[in-house]
C-alpha cells in the first residue's frame, strides 16, 4: 500500500499526568503514516484524490491543543482515530507521539507511544423470530449505523426461513450486513449483544425463539477462537439462512478457513456440487 507520512511534527500541547504538565505545557512531536492508496491522485496530479498532508497537520495541531490526557496512550489512540474517521481514503494509520521533556528524573532521550489502527471489514448475521421481526431488525441495523466506529457498506436481502436446531418455533427473517468499523472483534460482539439486549433479547434455551440474534461470521480474514468468539462463526458452511444472504452481498469472498467462495459454500450446501 502506499504511504503519506508526516514525522516530527512539533505541537505545543498540555497532556501529562502531573498537574504542572497540563497547567504549563510541554512540545510533543507527532509522525503519522497513512496507508492510502494514492495512484489515482498521482496519475491526475489532484489532490482532492488524496489526503491533504497541509490540512492533517493543522488538524493534529488543533486537536493535540483542544484536548487534555492524562497519558501519552491517550493521546495516540485518539488521535489515530479522529484520523481515520476525517479521511476515510486511509485504511490504516500509525501515530506515534514523543514527549522528549517528559518529567523523568533522569537522563534520557526520548519517549513516546506508537499505535497502528485501521479499518476493518466484517459481515454480521441478523435474525428474528419474536414479535415485530421487522422493526426489531430495521432497529437493529439503525443502531449499528448510528455507532461513529462502524459503517454500514451493504446489506443482504431480507428472507424468510425455518427455524434451524429443532427447536419448535416460529419462522425467522434473517439477513446479513457488511460494515467497515474501528472496533476489535470482541468490542463489535459487545456493540452486538448490547443491541440484542436493546432488542429485549432474553437468553432461554439455545437456538430458541429470539427478538434479534446478532452473530460475527467474518473479520477481514481473521481467524480466531476462544471462550468468547469463534471467527469465522463455526456453523456458517450449514446455514443455508446465512450463506444466501452472503452469496448475494459477497458471492467471491473466499472462506479463509475452506478456502472457498460464498457462492461455492452455497451450491455445496445445497447439494449441487
Ligand atoms: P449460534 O452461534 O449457533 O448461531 P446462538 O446465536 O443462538 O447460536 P447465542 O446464545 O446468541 O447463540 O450466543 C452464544 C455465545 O456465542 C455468545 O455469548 C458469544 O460469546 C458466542 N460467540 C462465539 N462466536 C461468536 C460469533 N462469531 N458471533 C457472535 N457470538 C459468538
Ligand atoms: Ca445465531
Ligand atoms: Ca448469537
Amino acid at each position: 500500500m502506499d504511504k503519506i507520512q508526516i514525522k516530527g511534527l512539533k505541537v505545543f500541547a498540555h497532556h501529562g499526568v502531573y498537574p504542572e504538565e497540563s497547567a504549563q505545557g510541554q512540545d510533543f512531536f507527532v509522525s503519522v503514516c497513512l496507508d492510502v492508496d494514492t495512484r489515482l491522485a498521482g496519475l491526475r496530479d489532484d489532490l482532492a484524490q488524496s489526503v491533504d498532508y497541509g490540512e492533517l497537520c493543522l488538524f493534529i495541531d488543533r486537536y493535540m491543543k483542544k484536548h487534555t490526557y492524562k497519558l501519552l496512550e491517550s493521546v495516540t489512540e485518539n488521535l489515530a482515530r479522529e484520523i481515520l474517521l476525517r479521511y476515510p481514503a486511509a485504511d490504516s494509520v500509525e501515530v506515534s507521539v514523543s514527549k522528549p521533556h517528559a518529567p523523568i528524573p533522569l537522563p534520557f532521550e526520548d519517549v513516546s507511544v506508537t499505535v497502528k489502527r485501521a479499518w476493518h471489514e466484517a459481515y454480521i448475521a441478523f435474525g428474528s423470530n419474536l414479535g415485530d421481526r421487522e422493526e426489531y431488525i430495521r432497529k437493529g441495523l439503525e443502531t449499528l449505523e448510528h455507532e461513529t466506529d462502524v459503517f454500514l457498506l451493504r446489506t443482504s436481502s431480507i428472507i424468510e426461513t425455518a427455524p434451524y436446531g429443532g427447536v419448535e418455533m416460529g419462522p425467522f427473517l434473517n439477513g446479513v450486513v457488511k460494515v467497515k468499523t474501528l472496533l476489535t472483534p470482541y468490542e463489535l460482539l459487545k456493540l452486538c449483544n448490547r443491541i440484542e439486549g436493546e432488542a429485549g433479547r432474553e437468553r432461554t434455551v439455545h437456538w430458541g425463539p429470539r427478538t434479534l440474534d446478532l452473530d460475527i461470521l467474518f473479520y477481514d480474514k481473521l481467524i480466531l477462537e476462544d471462550e468468547y468468539l469463534t471467527i469465522p462463526h463455526i456453523d456458517l458452511k450449514n446455514r443455508d439462512f446465512v450463506l444466501e444472504p452472503m452469496a448475494e452481498v459477497a458471492p467471491g469472498m473466499v472462506h479463509p478457513v475452506y478456502g472457498k467462495t460464498m457462492s461455492d459454500l452455497l451450491a455445496e450446501l445445497r447439494g449441487k456440487v
